[in-house]
């Protein structure tokens, strides 16, 4: 067996994608043994046309018994399978697969150069090669280089501009959290921003925000299996991870923490987190078990990504609360931010679930911040009778067809009581469906506060 080290790019489609697929179709080859794979590092393309996207590389480490030129066979087979259509030199490509290293052997045939002749060039290579393949060597090609390692050659590149360090994305635990100890190491404050993707300017401005109070800002992507009930929209929920992670690095995220489920959830795992009683009412009762799966799975990302700052959004109120009681219980060193929800222009909370919403149903779902809104009038206007106000959200909801509501409640912020009468600080909370779309929002009022200064946690429309 020959250890090797192949190089993986991809810039069309669904780039991290077309990366995992390749490294699946490796791992399935019987004469390849896969021994490591490494985080992806967005980087501009090299020359070619201009205004292609940026690419997403990677390093795989491999064993196999294939000689080198039926190796280079098997690579190119798996471009192609993957849809890769050779056209111009440096031009866009779905899977790009390179033998980067076969051995410690220099072969130099009309088809396959190895060590790639640029390795000891490109920071795209270099970089996620030396995070799984920093001891090995690379051999000389001339009589004036020396054999040195990987790590040696990326240590040797100079230091990159700002504008060449790209997001990465990294899939295994293991090396997020070696990546996080590592910036911290360097005197940085991490914040984390956990989400399930499908993202939209409501996560980004938590990400704002994390960069406002951290100096690396990591965002998770995990649609959690265990926080979803069997009859749930698991299945069907919202994946879109090529525009997330543009999105992302457009935004001046600097990481992505996108795990499999077998990564998050390794065989065998049966410990959970049995969350604070904030948890019972309110989605507690109409969704039994999902603070169990969020409270687990916030607790572990937070174990892999022990930030200084986690962001989240008003927008999940009950969610906040849990995770702030969580990390108030258990100790965990971290501060929670807690960021208000953002609005379309006619109120509607932004959600990666409106996009189930036809037109007609996005125009009923106006009505959750219409009742929210109106809620918060008539508390400016006097009104404190919990029920005449929350009867008034009823009819708004039933007005534009909502009849499926699972709740409509005004309660104490902190802990989610009930409350009959509006003399303090309330939170008014609605969570009902539109068509099959399950929908909540939510809405800070303070009688106290006087309609003009009032705005701060109001619901704009
Ligand atoms: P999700 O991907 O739905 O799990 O949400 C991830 C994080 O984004 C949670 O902290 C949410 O509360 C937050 N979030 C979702 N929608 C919004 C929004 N419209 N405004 C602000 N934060 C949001």
């Amino acid at each position: 067996m020959v250890t090797c080290l192949i190089g993986l790019g991809s810039n069309q489609g669904d780039r991290v994608g077309n990366l995992l697929a390749a490294i699946a179709a490796l791992g399935e080859d019987p004469a390849i043994s896969l021994q490591a794979v490494s985080s992806f590092v967005e980087s501009a393309p090299v020359g070619g046309p201009a205004g292609q996207p940026n690419f997403f590389n990677g390093a795989a480490i491999l064993a196999t018994s294939l000689p080198a030129e039926a190796l280079l066979t098997r690579l190119l087979d798996i471009e192609l399978q993957l849809g890769r259509v050779r056209g111009e030199r440096f031009g866009p490509r779905t899977i790009d697969l390179d033998l980067l290293l076969y051995g410690e052997q220099v072969i130099e045939s009309p088809t396959l150069q190895v060590p790639h002749p640029r390795l000891r060039v490109r920071r795209f290579v270099l970089a996620p090669a030396a995070e799984i393949a920093g001891e090995m060597l690379v051999p000389a090609l001339t009589d004036a280089e020396q054999r040195v390692s990987i790590e040696t050659l990326c240590a040797r590149l100079p230091d990159p501009a700002p504008s060449e360090l790209g997001l990465r994305v990294i899939m295994s635990a293991a090396a997020m959290q070696r990546h996080v100890r590592e910036i911290q190491l360097s005197g940085r404050r991490v914040g984390v921003v956990p989400t399930m993707g499908a993202l939209h300017s409501g996560h980004l401005s938590l990400v704002q925000e994390a960069r406002r109070r951290s100096d690396y800002v990591v965002a998770t992507i995990f649609v959690n299996p265990t926080q979803f009930a069997p009859h749930e929209d698991f299945t069907k929920y919202p994946r879109t991870l090529d525009a997330d992670l543009s999105a992302l690095s457009a935004a001046g995220c600097q990481a992505a923490f996108v795990p499999s489920a077998e990564e998050m959830y390794p065989r065998g795992a049966t410990t959970t987190v049995d969350p604070p009683e904030v948890a019972l009412p309110l989605e507690g009762v109409c969704r039994p078990g999902h603070f169990r799966g969020v409270a687990t799975i916030v607790l572990k990302l937070f174990h892999l990504i022990p930030a200084e700052v986690a962001c989240f959004g008003q927008k999940d109120f009950q969610q906040a609360l849990v995770i702030r009681r969580m990390v108030a219980d258990l100790n965990v060193p971290i501060e929670v931010v807690v960021c208000p929800t953002v609005r379309e222009a006619d109120g509607l909370a932004l959600s990666s679930r409106n996009r189930y919403l036809s037109a007609a149903e996005r125009e009923r779902a106006l009505a959750l911040s219409r009742a929210l809104r109106q809620a918060e009038q008539s508390i400016q206007a006097g009104e404190t009778e919990s029920n005449r106000i929350v009867s008034a959200m009823r009819e708004t909801l039933a007005a534009a067809g909502i009849t499926s509501i699972d709740y409509v409640a005004l309660a104490d912020p902190e802990t989610l009581a009930e409350c009959s009468r509006v003399e303090g600080k309330t939170v008014a909370l609605i969570a009902c469906r539109v068509g099959s779309t399950r929908l909540i929002d939510n809405c800070l009022l303070d009688p106290t506060i006087d309609a003009g200064s009032a705005k701060r946690g109001a619901v704009r429309a």
